[in-house]
């Protein structure tokens, strides 16, 4: 049987399972879950990939890495399905997946603790010691996609209320610029057409090397290393400290795609700052508006959350009028989920149903500013990256439908005559 990542949660997870597949190579009887545990919704996801997987797989080795591991450790140390724990700090080491590999099903990994009926990898660095960075050795830790995530940073230095990445991820640490430019060159070889540069905390990218440069140096870097890269793309980013390269490259650089993802959390300013960001509302929409007066094409996505405590309905309402203040055609609405060990979770709540129903109103919100968008953009030239499923993606990420037979990567220019289910065709 083949080895199986399968991969929840966010772009850096995707990046990093594609690592761990290739380290794992595809002729081990291994399945491994990247686990997610942002929300408690991200757990029950979690456990429910673990238990189907365990019946699709009876005999395979079945492995849990990621956020889970590190955030919900004993929850999935009681689960019969799992044969072992490979802590955050160890995904990418690739003696752990060696170690998976040679060791098939009888016996278990050179144990650390024990867990369900398996092990924590012994060579997995101690909890809080997150290793530094690394590319992926050349022309392996990588599999060809038409779009490529790179992991250009990891971890958190803040401390949001509601967050508990910083206990899974540890502390922020950047791959420093060679080392990007090295995966970029891996992933273009292999016949990426476009490259999402991912990360936990991004804009942080660079504090902790010398001379601690900013994100804006590094999309410049890659950019004038690789001509031929026409699609560069940024995932989601702490609006307020886009620094002023970066906000320069956003405002006129045709191969930086015209989509801002900004991790806005909330549109009142009292939650904010009870959520400990590091923005105001007004900051949000200044960005906005300063970057759309240079370039009236940008598209606007965002994380929000619904039901955070002590929000009332007024703040509620401040959250859905950013929506439209913002026009966020990509928005990412999460409801608010009390995570272990955060200061949010020790707030006065709010309750399940109201939080429930706050979210519903976001998202309708959001589909709604989306619709409106999507069909200011029929009959107008779109350029498309095609995926494999017969769609593909705008540079605004707006979905298009491409002609029958177009193979995955090609980059074309359609002007669509119609919106049919949030399709442009
Ligand atoms: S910036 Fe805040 S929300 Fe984002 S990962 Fe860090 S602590 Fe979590």
């Amino acid at each position: 049987m083949n080895a199986e990542v399968i991969s929840l949660g966010c772009r850096l997870n995707i990046a990093e399972s594609e690592r761990i597949r290739a380290l794992l190579g595809a002729t081990a009887d291994v399945v491994v879950i990247n686990s997610c545990a942002v929300t408690a919704e991200a757990v029950r996801q979690t456990r429910q990939a673990i238990r189907k997987a365990r019946r699709a797989r009876p005999d395979a080795r079945l492995l849990v890495t990621g956020c889970a591991t590190e955030i919900e450790r004993d929850q999935l140390a009681a689960m019969p399905e799992i044969d072992g724990l490979v802590p955050n700090a160890a995904k990418l080491d690739a003696r752990v997946w060696r170690e998976a590999k040679d060791h098939g099903n009888s016996s278990p990994l050179p144990l650390a603790g024990a867990v369900g009926g398996g092990s924590v990898a012994a060579n997995a660095a101690p909890d809080h010691t997150h290793p530094p960075l690394t590319p992926p050795a050349s022309g392996r830790g990588t599999v060809s996609h038409t779009r490529a995530f790179v992991a250009v940073q990891n971890g958190c230095d803040h401390a949001c209320t509601f967050c508990v990445i910083p206990q899974g991820r540890g502390p922020s640490r950047s791959l420093s610029v060679a080392d990007v430019l090295r995966e970029v060159e891996l992933h273009l070889g292999q016949g990426a057409q476009e490259v999402v540069l991912t990360g936990v905390d991004v804009t942080s990218w660079g504090h902790d090397l010398p001379n601690h440069p900013r994100l804006g140096a590094l999309v410049r870097a890659i950019l004038d290393a690789f001509p031929r890269l026409t699609r560069l793309r940024m995932s989601s980013l702490d609006g307020i400290e886009v620094d002023a390269a970066l906000f320069e490259l956003f405002a006129g650089e045709p191969r930086l795609m015209p989509h801002l993802h900004l991790s806005l959390q909330h549109g009142d300013d009292l939650i904010l700052k009870r959520m400990k960001r590091r923005h105001l509302r007004a900051d949000a929409i200044s960005l906005v508006q300063r970057l759309r007066a240079r370039r009236p094409d940008i598209t606007v996505g965002a994380d929000l959350i619904a039901g955070f405590p002590t929000e009332d309905e007024a703040m509620h309402r401040a959250n859905l009028r950013i929506v439209r203040e913002l026009g966020i055609v990509h928005g990412h609405v999460f409801p608010y989920s009390p995570r272990p060990r955060t200061p949010a979770a020790r707030m006065p709540q709010v309750d399940t149903a109201t939080i429930k129903r706050r979210a519903a109103e976001l998202r309708k919100t959001a589909a709604e500013v989306r619709q409106g968008w999507l069909r200011t953009l029929v009959g107008t030239p779109q350029s498309v990256l095609a995926e494999n499923d017969g769609t593909g993606h705008a540079a605004s990420f707006a979905r298009v439908a491409v002609p029958k037979g177009t193979g995955a990567g090609a980059i074309l220019t359609i002007t669509p005559t119609k919106l049919v289910e949030g399709l442009l065709q």
